[in-house]
């Protein structure tokens, strides 16, 4: 697969949208978004909603769209589960892995994602994987640690041709759906620090050349202050992606 390192502006629906309101999106969303050769748009509806999004959106090649979660399994007794070769007949392009409401409500820990993103990138789809500390963590001096392990585990479980596909969501845990954002410094610190755990597992090129979103209550307010931020490369982007209104003044953020 070619990199592609265009700024990334990513949506994470989370449990909202069904079929219904997921037409009703697209149809608003793209009277206010133009296409825009600059940057990639992606948006994660629940899955039962992924069809709806891509048939709703066909005449729109430029947005992406994805799955939030897909087991680590590529079939099988798995009631409720969704396998990632299902999320590619219904549209998908991407996934997320590792989101912090994942390892927190259903046990995905380092391990889990980590074979969940190696079932990704088998199926052909491209995965974002989610890193990010809690507040104790952070207020324990254990931020680098903690971003250094959650790095280390992906990075180990896949090939090392396969690095340069993975894009990466640095999302303090304290910062999603709380309204409390981090600055533009507390974002280049901790991008850093991924990135840099990125250049020893996966080598310099890969690690000065891979794309870190950051997320954790982004708004059409913040966008410019957060993309300017060193090493910041995209957002991922919870409640205000909900608004078509308010993702689209996000997605149109001026690039520097
Ligand atoms: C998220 O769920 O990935 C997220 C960043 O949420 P929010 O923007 O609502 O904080």
């Amino acid at each position: 697969m070619t990199h592609d390192n265009r700024p990334l502006f990513a949506a994470n629906w989370k449990m909202h949208k069904g079929p219904v309101a997921t037409r009703e999106f697209v149809a608003e969303f793209t009277s206010c978004y133009e296409p825009s050769e600059d940057r990639r748009v992606v948006v994660f509806p629940p899955s039962i909603s992924v069809e709806a999004f891509r048939l709703a959106a066909v005449d729109r090649p430029d947005l992406g769209v994805g799955v939030q979660d897909v087991h680590a399994e590529a079939a099988g007794a798995h009631t409720g589960a969704i396998s990632a070769s299902m999320a590619v007949e219904a549209g998908a392009a991407w996934s997320l892995a590792g989101h912090s409401e994942r390892r927190r409500e259903f046990g995905d820990d380092d391990r889990l994602v980590s074979r969940k993103v190696q079932r990704v990138l088998a199926s052909g789809l491209l995965p974002v994987v989610c890193v990010g500390e809690t507040l104790e963590e952070r207020d324990s001096g254990a931020l680098t640690e903690v971003l250094e392990r959650q790095v280390a585990a992906v990075l180990s479980a896949v090939e090392h041709k396969a690095h340069g596909d993975l894009t990466w969501a640095y999302e303090p845990v304290w910062a999603i759906g709380t309204g409390r954002t981090a600055s533009p410094e507390d974002a280049a610190e901790a991008h850093a620090i991924v990135r840099n755990a990125l250049a020893g597992g996966a080598g310099a090129a890969l690690g000065k050349g891979a794309t870190i979103l950051y997320g954790g209550s982004v708004k059409p307010g913040n966008i410019k202050s957060l993309m300017e931020a060193p090493g910041v490369n995209g957002v991922l982007v919870g409640g205000a992606s909900l608004e078509p209104g308010d993702f689209a003044a996000i997605c149109k953020c001026p690039l520097g």
